[in-house]
């Protein structure tokens, strides 16, 4: 209760102002956009990792802390839920998904399954101030890095969510947004402290080859920085089932490599 407490009072101080004139209209449309807002909130609380998996989340107490309807509270859960981030149980109400080593593995599959759809559709094409607005995201990682950790997670989860969105593909960003997210969670789960962050430069090199539309070089670069990430995440002997992982990651380093080599050439 108290890590979800703290969680929401960072987050609600932001969006009080928000909330306030959202309320001002009782409406379908009002309750819709606060649903939207805890949606929002609960979610970045899940990408900067202040909310731990199986963290319960109680309807009243949010809603009471955010004072937002209890309404708003359980469309948003229930909208957490469809993307895998919150679990509902009858009779036992919300708690924050822990999603288990097999799920884990799945997330990191369809994740590099769809950045690499995502690097494809972007090479070359981005405009002046795309890459402007991307590299401008990499220089507030490299500020939020000493200063503000929480801010540090959440942006460079924000570099792979802005590339996603410059694909102009609902569809694309639908399935691969909750999937960031929940990498949060498995990162959480599986990750030691510090091991589980992007590498600001690969975001760099991925920006510069993806600008001089050098689709192969960009693919591998992201495929690396996947893979280095989830190796990290997963590299703790107490997993058990570790092999089946690294299994899963052989795979990708050896595309990874052989996409690296070609590119090199
Ligand atoms: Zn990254």
């Amino acid at each position: 209760m108290k890590a979800l407490k703290s969680a929401l009072d960072r987050r609600s101080r932001a969006t009080d102002y928000v909330l306030l004139a959202v309320r001002t209209k009782d409406d379908m449309a009002s309750r819709k956009n606060e649903a939207n807002l805890v949606y929002d909130m609960l979610t970045r609380a899940i990408i900067e990792q202040a909310l731990a998996p199986e963290t319960k989340l109680p309807e009243e107490a949010i809603s009471k802390q955010l004072n937002v309807s209890r309404h708003a509270v359980r469309s948003a859960l229930q909208m957490l839920a469809a993307d895998e981030l919150v679990e509902i149980k009858q009779n036992k109400g919300a708690t924050v998904a822990k999603p288990s080593v097999e799920q884990g593995r799945d997330i990191l599959r369809m994740r590099m399954e769809l950045e690499d759809v995502v690097i494809r559709t972007l090479a070359g094409k981005l405009t002046a101030a795309q890459v402007e607005e991307l590299r401008n995201s990499v220089k507030l990682e490299h500020e939020y890095l000493e200063k503000d950790p929480a801010s540090y997670k959440g942006q460079t989860s924000s570099f792979h969510r802005t590339l996603a969105r410059m694909t102009n593909s609902k569809l694309l960003s639908k399935y691969l947004e909750p999937l960031l997210t929940q990498s949060s969670l498995v990162f959480y789960i599986y990750g030691r402290p510090h091991w589980t962050k992007c590498n600001s430069d690969e975001h760099t090199e991925i920006i510069d080859a993806l600008e001089i539309g050098n689709i192969d070089r960009a693919q591998s670069i992201m495929r690396m920085h996947l893979e280095a990430i989830y190796e990290r995440a997963f590299s703790d002997d107490k997993i058990s089932d570790i092999k089946s992982l690294h299994d899963a990651l052989d795979k990708y380093t050896q595309v990874g490599n052989s996409a690296l080599r070609k590119a090199n050439a």
